[in-house]
């Protein structure tokens, strides 16, 4: 299998360290907030490699951290008057929730780092004692001049970042791109004892304790959202490979970022579309059809049109399925399905080509329903059979399973497609009571220029 290491900046073959063996970490959520869209990418993307790397053959230990204590939750808990335990704890099980919704495989540990601080103040030990680090006034700050290859991961060049960075008054840091690694405590904020004091963990330095806990400190697969090259996953490397002078993660992955209408989804931006309204809207497996429709490494611009499309392909393997249900299976599988495996593998071999490999899935269903239409049960069968298996190794499922509510959204979609057609025949008396009854179970529905809108209400 070949993937695209941001690293090199070029696919490379991938190989394990150990035999059959891979280690991979995921940067997991800041449980600050609900999930929103972007998650979903961030999420799906490493799931659909795992269960590749899986099928190919290889063990895999998959790690996705829960970051629970950092400056939005503490901002986040002092808007809801909480105690930031507590706002971590709720949103933790909101991502959990969903990304169980979303089909999304939960990952064989989930640390939260709250878990880890014995760790991290480890790490930050050996960081100062190899001189890598260095403590001022209870912070501690990782001293960037001191590892040569900081930028390597982004492609930045050290001379240019120090000429754009600057030390605010409030620091106390010795060189504008040093990094903090431990923030000394501020009153009402949750900290921890340490040999500096009081205080808390620094963001990167967390995801550099818990992988070294869980997969050693050199492994072979980091994951994350484009976003976190730089300075997150840069960080990481200057941290871990300044303490265990070994090479950290040897492939590193990125996904494209979610956008709508062109514009990065984020949440300091406003733009963003909740992982539940979504899953709510669309089904777990609609959503999947829709991120897996680009290549991970592209932007991908969430919009109802394409949704529409991931729908109707969604359908067209769902409709197949259920046509050939209890039909014989021939002795061997038919031609065009081998063929559509070996393409199919060809594409998510070549760095997780998805749009690619369900390409061959449609041609697939087509050859399904020719064969159909010309009364080869037999053949169509075979056909889905093949269908089913390879879709199931996207992660899609059928006939209900962990994704019932899939059927929810096509439901309430028919339903407004009715109440559509009442009205544009003036029956504004059947409208409304579609409206009404929708409403009472649940489904709010408004109407918008661009037609109506729904969601579940209460959630
Ligand atoms: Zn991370």
């Amino acid at each position: 299998m070949r993937l695209y290491n941001t690293l090199s900046r070029t696919v490379e073959e991938f190989t394990t360290r150990d035999e059959g063996r891979v280690g991979m970490y995921v940067c997991g959520p800041t449980v600050q907030n609900v999930p929103h869209f972007g998650h979903a990418r961030a999420a799906v993307v490493p799931d659909v490699l795992r269960r590749w790397l899986t099928h190919s053959g290889y063990e895999i230990f998959y790690v996705r951290n829960i970051t629970d204590v950092e400056d939005k939750i503490i901002e986040r808990a002092a808007q809801e008057q909480r105690v930031p335990a507590a706002v971590a704890e709720t949103y933790t099980r909101i991502y959990e929730e969903q990304m169980a919704r979303l089909g999304v495989l939960p990952p064989d540990v989930a640390p939260r780092a709250t878990g880890h601080i014995i760790e991290m103040i480890g790490l930050i030990e050996r960081l100062v004692e190899v001189g890598a680090a260095y403590e001022a006034g209870g912070d501690v700050f990782f001293s960037v001049r001191k590892f040569d290859t900081y930028g390597r991961l982004s492609g930045r060049n050290v001379d240019d970042l120090r000429a754009g960075a600057r030390i605010e008054p409030t620091e106390r840091k010795r060189d504008p791109l040093d990094f903090v690694l431990w923030k000394a405590a501020k009153p009402g904020e949750p900290s921890w004892a340490s040999p500096w004091g009081r205080g808390r963990p620094g963001w990167h330095i967390e995801c550099s304790a818990m992988a070294a806990k869980y997969l050693g400190t050199a492994f072979d697969i980091h994951a994350g959202g484009l976003d976190l090259i730089f300075p997150h996953h840069e960080n990481e490397i200057a941290q871990s490979e300044a303490a265990s002078g070994r090479r950290f993660a040897r492939y590193w992955l990125h996904n494209g970022m979610v956008t709508l209408d062109e514009e990065k989804m984020s949440k300091s931006v406003g733009n963003v579309i909740g992982l539940g309204e979504a899953l709510d809207r669309f089904g777990a497996n609609v959503l999947r059809l829709f991120l897996l429709s680009a290549h991970y490494r592209s932007p991908v611009d969430f919009s109802e049109a394409r949704l529409a499309e991931a729908r109707a392909g969604f359908d067209r393997w769902a409709a197949l399925l259920r046509a050939t249900h209890g039909l014989p299976l021939p002795a061997a599988e038919p031609a065009v399905a081998a063929a559509a495996r070996a393409r199919f593998t060809e594409a998510m071999d070549d760095d997780l080509a998805t749009p690619a490999a369900q390409a061959a899935l449609f041609d697939l269903a087509r050859e399904g329903n020719r064969a159909l239409e010309q009364g080869d049960k037999e053949a169509a069968a075979g056909i889905s059979a093949t269908l089913r298996e390879l879709t199931g190794l996207l992660g899609y499922t059928f006939d209900g399973g962990s994704h019932a509510d899939d059927l929810v959204g096509p439901l309430v979609e028919e339903l407004l497609r009715l109440r559509l057609e009442a009205r544009e025949r003036r029956d504004f008396a059947t409208a409304d009571a579609i409206r009404g009854r929708l409403g009472e179970i649940g489904v709010i529905v408004e109407d918008s220029p661009s037609g109506a809108r729904w969601h579940l209400g209460g959630a």
